[in-house]
């Protein structure tokens, strides 16, 4: 994906951005400005620095991106739809997602939230007070999830604040960021970021990435230096077509992760926001693909396959299924495809 012209230490926030750095043809420029217009561009120096298509492909806007298919949604797992104030999501009744921001590091090309991305950033005070003072009045919250945007694209000041306020909510016991930055912008994995992520529940990072090529040497020791803080790491991976969408690559990602100390997590079934029909694999061969990683590696390194349901109805595991009833109890499907019966006990 690179070319002599990338810069080393800016993001290419633009189509004229990606023309100066050679990562598309010129002769693109109209369609490109079109899906400018609809959707953010940015691409940080790391990962316009990868020599990899399965890398360009989530970064570099492609003109398919400005056909809309009937099913594809603006809001496709429904956050508006739990929403009591503005940056929180109740879906679940032990858990919530609060956007601290809207901004991202990188603006994914196959993103779930790109109607909203690259709004203005963070969220502004009052609906933070708000979001939290919801949280605070609510005891059944367990969970707090950051998400946004990318809460590390915020200032460790900004993210420690937001700890500290979480910190201080008695039945709030787990914070977990979820982020693109470890990978796609390392360098911002330092000291500070490492102290603000200090707070009184645990923390957990979970790391979206989806190839194992965007594990940059930079990507890995940013990876490592929050391991050895002590966060524990959860991976979120989108299945994309033409990206990761075979057993060989996705298992190559899930063993570098698990050799970061990363557990892998979720494999996403890519939703329907709007212009990304053509990262989109059928369930039938995600299906296949998890089958088949489950007979190629460890458990321990195969993630669960999941959609989140169309309309805000949540997230469900979606196979493959190795069990089914049958007259004589059940028949299960071992790793290889051969069927066995097995009986409870009387
Ligand atoms: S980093 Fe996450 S929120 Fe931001 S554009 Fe990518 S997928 Fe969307």
């Amino acid at each position: 994906m690179n070319s002599p012209n990338a810069p080393l230490n800016a993001s290419l926030n633009s189509v004229d951005d990606l023309i100066a750095a050679g990562l598309v043809a010129p002769d693109q420029a109209g369609d490109l400005a079109r899906v400018e217009e609809n959707f953010r561009i940015r691409i940080t120096s790391e990962m316009a620095g990868v020599q990899s298509p399965a890398v360009a492909a989530q970064f570099v806007p492609d003109a398919r991106e400005l056909v809309t298919r009937p099913e594809e949604l603006t809001d496709p797992i429904g956050d508006s739809a739990h929403s009591p104030t503005y940056g929180l999501t109740h879906r679940y009744p032990d858990r919530v997602i609060l956007a601290a921001t809207h901004a991202c590091e990188v603006y994914c090309r196959f993103c779930f939230r790109r109607e909203v991305v690259g709004e203005a950033a963070a969220l502004p005070e009052p609906a933070l007070t708000a979001a939290l003072d919801y949280i605070a009045k609510t005891p059944a919250i367990w969970e707090v999830i950051l998400t946004g945007g990318d809460p590390m694209s915020l200032s460790p000041r900004r993210i420690a604040s937001i700890m500290a306020r979480l910190s201080a909510i008695p039945h709030v016991q787990i914070i977990r960021l979820h982020t693109r930055v470890p990978v796609v912008a390392p360098q911002r994995i330092d000291d500070a970021m490492i102290a603000a992520l200090r707070a009184r529940p645990t923390v957990y990072v979970g790391v979206h990435t989806n190839h194992v090529d965007e594990l940059t040497p930079a990507a890995c020791a940013a990876l490592a230096r929050i391991a050895d803080a002590g966060f524990p790491m959860v991976s979120q991976t989108v299945l994309l077509r033409g990206v990761n969408d075979d057993a060989a690559t996705l298992e190559a990602l899930f063993r570098a992760l698990l050799t970061l100390r990363v557990q892998p997590y979720y494999l996403h079934h890519c939703d329907l926001a709007q212009g990304t029909s053509h990262f989109r694999t059928t369930i039938a061969a995600g299906q296949a693909i998890m089958a088949q990683l489950r007979g190629r590696m460890s458990g321990m390194g195969v993630p669960t396959y999941v959609l989140d349901i169309p309309g805000g109805f949540g997230k469900v595991p979606i196979g493959p299924d190795y069990l089914e009833r049958s007259a004589q109890g059940y028949m299960v499907t071992d790793w290889q495809g051969a069927r066995h019966i097995y009986r409870d006990p009387d």
